[in-house]
């Protein structure tokens, strides 16, 4: 789950990291209050959304008096960032920077480990640095069992500060980044940039959280700042009716009673050079009210060109699903290219019951997927 930079700021405060008050606003009025409340003639506008890379697109606007600010708070609200909408922006006192860094707690796949990611050259480039110059983003490995101790705090603080003073400031932000990243089970806290300010300060400008879906039952207050995405949205309606939905973005809607069948019908779309536009395992049954409905969770979504129905009858019997397929197209209306494969227990008579319809009827796993592919293209 992912959370506002706003959001991300207060749960760095709270452990006692140094980012700047900040006000929330949804209109130039509130805005104009905020600047006033400020008391400052440089401030930071910045658009609140779920995505990064607002630097780049123009989410973040430094304004020198109430004539820009007014400006830039009209242009960044509703502006669409990467498919978000922006209804609120943060202002802030703008930081005097000398130079930016990068900081991060990530879960690591490779070593199965909590990594704090550190760079000199943070800020907006930083995945250019990843890709170019790998060698300038330092990696250091975490033991659950042991933490992120003085010694180790302050190894990691010489790889971004060579002053005593300014590495011992950031072992300890390391710490307190490392404790609240553990207490809330996040699965990312980042902050790009952390910068050193023309006062010679340390200071988080930006801060980003995500967190792990499976614990948020133990963070109520975190959990309380979901806002889902259409897509999420799509989703939680589908578990509310028994299904197993997750959205991907390509063009072949599946259908599938199981989840490792699921995933291997994905896999067997993919082998042909197509995209899956989501999995769904619609679970056990025949019962046609089912099917109704995950088709039309399918072909919500526009990016769906051809549906593959891939079933397995075991105790639910292929002619069963085929009569409930049968009843559920009665109802609905829809041009979208429909290949279905059934196997299993009766599958003869399954299929024979679906023989001569619009359906697209294959007898294997890999004709079947051969097939949607083809009709996608
Ligand atoms: P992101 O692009 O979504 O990661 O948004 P950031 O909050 O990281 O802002 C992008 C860039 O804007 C930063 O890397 C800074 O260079 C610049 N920026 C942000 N806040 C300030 C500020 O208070 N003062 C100055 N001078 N630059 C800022
Ligand atoms: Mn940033």
């Amino acid at each position: 789950m992912k959370i506002h930079e706003y959001q991300a700021r207060e749960l760095l405060a709270s452990y006692g990291l140094p980012v700047d008050k900040a006000y929330i606003c949804r209109n130039v009025d509130d805005a104009v209050r905020a600047y006033q409340e400020l008391d400052t003639p440089l401030v930071v506008v910045k658009a609140q959304v779920h995505t990064g890379g607002r630097g780049k697109a123009g989410g973040v606007k430094l304004a020198k008096n109430e004539i820009e600010l007014r400006q830039h708070v009209a242009n960044i609200l509703w502006m669409d960032i990467k498919g978000f909408i922006v209804d609120r922006v943060l202002i802030g006192k703008a930081v005097n920077i000398a130079s930016e860094y990068y900081a991060s707690y990530v879960i690591d796949r490779k070593s199965k480990s909590t990594i704090l990611m550190l760079s000199r050259e943070g800020g907006m480039d930083i995945e250019e640095v990843a890709r170019n110059t790998p060698e300038k983003i330092h990696k250091i490995v975490i033991d659950p069992l042991i933490g992120i101790p003085d010694y180790l705090a302050r190894e990691a603080a010489f790889k971004l500060f060579d002053d005593i003073k300014l590495v011992r400031e950031a072992a300890t932000i390391f710490q307190k980044l490392y404790r609240l990243f553990v207490d809330t089970d996040a699965s990312l806290a980042e902050i790009n940039p952390l910068v050193l300010t023309e006062e010679g300060l340390i200071k988080a400008i930006d801060a980003k959280m995500t967190f792990d879906d499976n614990a948020l039952y133990r963070h109520p207050k975190i959990a309380a700042l979901f806002e889902p995405t259409e897509e999420e949205k799509k989703e939680q309606n589908a578990k509310s009716k028994g299904f197993s939905y997750v959205h991907l973005g390509g063009e072949i809607g599946c259908m599938v009673n199981g989840a490792g069948l699921a995933m291997a019908t994905m896999d067997m779309i993919k082998l042909y050079g197509g995209e899956p536009a989501n999995f769904l395992d619609i679970g056990g049954s025949s019962n046609p009210t089912k099917v109704i409905e995950a088709m039309k969770l399918l072909l919500s979504d526009k990016n769906v060109k051809v549906v593959l129905i891939n079933i397995f009858g075991g105790i639910t019997r292929c002619d069963d699903v085929a009569r409930g397929l049968l009843e559920a197209f009665s109802q609905i209306k829809t041009d979208i290219p429909i290949v279905i494969r059934l196997t299993g227990t009766n599958e003869k008579e399954g299929r024979a019951l679906l023989e001569g319809t619009e359906f697209h009827l294959a007898e294997t796993m890999g004709e079947a997927g051969k097939k949607a592919v083809e009709l996608a293209n």
